[in-house]
C-alpha cells in the first residue's frame, strides 16, 4: 500500500547513497546509546540498529576517545556487510575533534550540529565556522539540530526583550517557538555564507511536547525548503513514548512535513534499543507511506476467545514475519507490503482473514476447533490440533518463496 501525499517541497540531500527529501521516502534513523569509545559495544548496536531496518544511525562523538574509535567501527561495519551511514552527534568540542579527527571526520557521513551550544569559545575560535569548514573539506552533508532543552540562550533573551517593548507582547511559548525557528534558519543562512551547499543542509527542531512541536514545523515548513528531521525530543518511555511521538509524527507527516524521522524512545532498563527503529516503520507503514515489513492484522480478543491460543499465535507469527525480514529482504521482492491476518473466531475471522494475503480464522469459545486457513481470499485449508502454529507458519514461508522470489 502506498499513499501519495502533498509533500513539503524540498531540497535533497544525499547522505552517501541515500537520499533526504524531495520526493525520497521518509528515512527511518536511529540512535545508539552506548559509549562510542567502546567500538565492540558501539559496532553491535549499531549492527543490530542497521539489521532491524535503521537506514542512517547517529552515534554520540563527545570525547577523543569516541573520535578515535569512529573510523574502527566504520571499518568493523563494512566487514560486516554493513553499510549503514553513520551520523556524528556533537556538541560543545565539535569544532575540536573534527578537526584533530580527520579520520573520524571522514568516517561519518554528516554531521549534527547544534548551534545552542556551538559558539565562541574563550579564545575566541568561530566554533561554528570551523565545523562547516570541515564538512565542506570533506564533502559531508550536516544537520543543523536545534533543540528546545539547549537553545541559544543569547538568541532567547534577545527575543525576549524584543517581544516586551511590543505593544502586544506575544505568549513567551510562542516566543521561544519563533527562537527555535531562527535558531535554526539563522545558522542554516550562515553555513551557507561560509561556503556549505543549499543542500547539504537538513534541518531540525525538536521540542518535547506534540502541539509545540507540530506549531514549530508547520512554520519551519512555510520558511523554507530545507529537508527536515522530525522527532519528539525526551518523548519518554514505553506507551506514552509511543503514542506522544506517533500523535505528533503523524500530524505533520499526514501534511508531507518531514523527510526522517527518528523516534526518541526511552528504552526500559536492559530493553532492546531496536524498538525505535520499528516504532518508526510502523508509523510510516501503517500510515500507507512506506512498507518494511509484513504486518499482521489480529483483533483484540473478547469474551469468545477464553484460551491463550490465539494471543501466542498473533505474537509469534509477529515475530516470526520481522525476524525474517533481512533475509527475505534480500531474497523476495515485495514481501514487506504481505499482510497476515490472525482472528480469535468465526465473528470477524473469516471476512478478515479473506481480505489478508493469508488469514488463519481460530475456534472461539464453544466452536468446532478447526482453524480454516485463507490464501488470497480463498479457503485452502483447516488445521486441527496442538500444531496450529508451526503448519501455519510452514504455509506462511510457501508463500513467500512462491509470490515473491526475486525474477
Ligand atoms: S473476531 Fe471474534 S474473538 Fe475477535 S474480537 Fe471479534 S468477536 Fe471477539
Amino acid at each position: 500500500m502506498s499513499l501519495s501525499l502533498r509533500r513539503h517541497v524540498t531540497q535533497q540531500v544525499r547522505v552517501g547513497e541515500l537520499a533526504i527529501g524531495c520526493g525520497a521516502p521518509v528515512v527511518v534513523q536511529s540512535m545508539t546509546n552506548t559509549d562510542t569509545a567502546d567500538i565492540t559495544s558501539t559496532t553491535q548496536q549499531v549492527y543490530e540498529l542497521a539489521q532491524a531496518g535503521s537506514e542512517l544511525v547517529r552515534i554520540t562523538v563527545n570525547t577523543s576517545e569516541a573520535a578515535a574509535a569512529v573510523p574502527h567501527i566504520r571499518a568493523r561495519l563494512d566487514a560486516l556487510g554493513c553499510t549503514v551511514p553513520l551520523i556524528g552527534d556533537f556538541h560543545y568540542n565539535g569544532h575540536r575533534l573534527l578537526t584533530e579527527f580527520p579520520e573520524c571526520a571522514q568516517a561519518l557521513a554528516k554531521y549534527r550540529i547544534n548551534p545552542g551550544n556551538v559558539g565562541r569559545n574563550r579564545a575566541g575560535e568561530d566554533q561554528f565556522a570551523m565545523m562547516i569548514e570541515v564538512a565542506r573539506r570533506y564533502d559531508k552533508p550536516v544537520r543543523i539540530g536545534v533543540n528546545w532543552g539547549s537553545l541559544d540562550q543569547e538568541l532567547v533573551v534577545r527575543m525576549m526583550d524584543e517581544n516586551a517593548k511590543l505593544s502586544q507582547p506575544k505568549e513567551v511559548d510562542e516566543v521561544t517557538r519563533e527562537a527555535l525557528i531562527v535558531s535554526a534558519l539563522d545558522s542554516a543562512r550562515r553555513a551557507e555564507e561560509l561556503g556549505l551547499a543549499h543542500d547539504r543542509i537538513v534541518l531540525s527542531c525538536k521540542v518535547s511536547e506534540v502541539q509545540d512541536l507540530i506549531a514549530v514545523y508547520r512554520e519551519l515548513a512555510q520558511r523554507c525548503d530545507y529537508p527536515l528531521h522530525l522527532g519528539l525530543t525526551e518523548a519518554g518511555m514505553g506507551s506514552k513514548g509511543i503514542v506522544a511521538s506517533t500523535a505528533a509524527l503523524a500530524v505533520l507527516l499526514q501534511e508531507g512535513i518531514g523527510d526522517t524521522i527518528r523516534v526518541s524512545l526511552t528504552p526500559e532498563p536492559g530493553g532492546d534499543r531496536t524498538r525505535e527503529v520499528v516504532v518508526s516503520q510502523e508509523i510510516l507503514q501503517t500510515m500507507g507511506l512506506r512498507s518494511f515489513a509484513p504486518m499482521v492484522t489480529a483483533c483484540p480478543g473478547c469474551g469468545r476467545t477464553t484460551s491463550t491460543v490465539f494471543q501466542e499465535l498473533a505474537q509469534s507469527i509477529q515475530i516470526y514475519l520481522r525476524a525474517q525480514m533481512p533475509v527475505w529482504r534480500e531474497r523476495y521482492s515485495g514481501v514487506e507490503e504481505m499482510n497476515v491476518a490472525v482472528m480469535g473466531c468465526i465473528v470477524n475471522g473469516p471476512g478478515e482473514s479473506k481480505l489478508a494475503n493469508i488469514g488463519i480464522s481460530l475456534p472461539g469459545t464453544g466452536e468446532h476447533p478447526a482453524a480454516p486457513v485463507y490464501v488470497d481470499g480463498e479457503k485452502v485449508t483447516t488445521l486441527r490440533g496442538d500444531n496450529i502454529a508451526a503448519e501455519f507458519q510452514q504455509i506462511v514461508d510457501e508463500y513467500v518463496a512462491r509470490k515473491y522470489l526475486r525474477k
